[in-house]
């Protein structure tokens, strides 16, 4: 059995970024002790569906997670650490903000037993951090960061560009700026306006454009060279690593492997002893989460197990955002069809002679960094 992965999210942001459109939600009071129960208690229930799996990570996302008391993680640590066995370098990642308040739990979250954070800096200007809604400002990011890799292990922190009217030149000396801040792990993300949110409110009418076309894909490429310049590779299309800093969480989605996702509107993937791969919905609300979880143990809203074609489907969208692809053997055996029934194979060779993919020596298909730039369009082609 392949190793398993853990999800735990927690839904609540002290204020609402105007890009997002992630499941978090601003309540003036929170019972963390009520939370922290249910939570327990979805993972006892995925835990014994799951049998006994090795547990190769757990990440708590959001929302914002460390709003959470240091308690609450340590307690779930505990939890899924005994009830599942665990690789000796289990990865124990939680995203944080970096406001004061949260800074100054973080020596807790590592007591608790996290060892690798991840910070949500976005930008390191006022103007930027205020247009993007964030509560702290670059001061509070740096001190932050320099606290966080005193304490962790290991440290990866977040930036959002391609912003209005940034151009190449600025993006360029920001991330210089932001890469001689010595992480080992970035997470790269180009503005993009989420259906739903305030900026598509704000975009529809015209109140601020983002770089797009060519000005986007030159924003892309120049990312890859400058994190390149200081040892950090791209590895996943937003994502950027010295070598043995990937985060192994993501590259279990990423990877199609088995994840457990447990709080609210959390997903998961799980291969059960018949064979069936079972995609599972929880409820996204989260006073609704925690009314089911009271009556029913866990909040399940949506449970089917995946065809062999959604499973080739997936397991493509998911793999070839990575730089090393996908090996073809494994789709195979992940979907249960043969590789040449998952992908049109004209397309595939037609990209292939564009130099948007390409097969390595080692007999993997990946997408080449123009690829990569164009994943989005060129998947629903290439995937049957
Ligand atoms: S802090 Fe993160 S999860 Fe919360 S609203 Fe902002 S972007 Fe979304």
């Amino acid at each position: 059995m392949e190793s398993i992965a853990l999800y735990i999210h927690w839904p609540f942001c002290a204020s609402k970024c105007p890009y997002c459109d992630f499941n978090s939600h601003v309540r003036d009071r929170i019972d963390q002790a009520a939370y922290a129960d249910a939570l327990s208690r979805e993972l006892a229930y995925e835990a014994q569906r799951a049998g006994r799996r090795k547990l190769a990570s757990i990440f708590f996302g959001g929302g914002t997670p460390s709003l959470m008391a240091p308690e609450t993680a340590a307690r779930l640590i505990a939890e899924a650490t005994a009830l599942f066995d665990t690789l000796p370098d289990i990865e124990i990642t939680l995203e944080a903000n970096p406001t004061s308040v949260e800074i100054g739990k973080l020596r807790g979250f590592r007591a608790a037993g996290v060892n690798r954070v991840s910070l949500g800096v976005q930008a390191l200007d006022a103007a930027s951090l205020n247009f993007l809604g964030r509560k702290h400002d670059a001061g509070e990011a740096i001190a932050a960061l320099d606290l966080a890799r005193e304490t962790f292990p290991r440290v990866s922190f977040d930036l959002i560009y391609a912003r209005p009217g940034q151009g190449e030149a600025d993006w360029r000396a920001e991330l210089r700026r932001a890469l001689a801040l010595a992480a080992d792990h970035l997470s790269l993300y180009q503005l993009t306006i989420e259906p739903g949110t305030q900026f598509a409110t704000l975009h529809a009418r015209g109140a601020f454009t983002v770089p797009d076309g060519e000005d986007a894909a030159r924003l892309y490429l120049a990312t890859a060279e400058e994190a390149a310049r200081f040892g950090l590779q791209a590895y996943e299309i937003s994502n950027y690593a010295k070598p043995g800093a990937e985060s192994r969480h993501n590259l279990a989605y990423w990877r199609y492997g088995d994840y457990l996702g447990i709080g609210a509107g959390a997903h998961q993937r799980l291969a059960m002893p018949d064979g069936r791969l079972l995609a599972t919905r929880r409820h996204r609300a989260p006073e609704e989460w925690l009314a089911r979880v009271g009556r029913d143990g866990h909040a399940i809203t949506e449970e089917e197990a995946l065809t062999p074609r959604d499973r080739a489907r997936e397991a493509l969208l998911m793999g070839l955002r990575l730089h090393e692809g996908i090996d073809p053997a494994r789709i195979a055996a992940r979907s249960t069809l043969p590789f040449a029934e998952c992908v049109d194979l004209e397309v595939l060779e037609s990209l292939r002679a564009d130099g948007l993919l390409a097969w390595h020596a080692d007999g993997r298909l990946a997408a080449t960094p123009d690829g990569l730039f164009r994943l989005d369009s060129l998947l629903p082609l290439l995937v049957r």
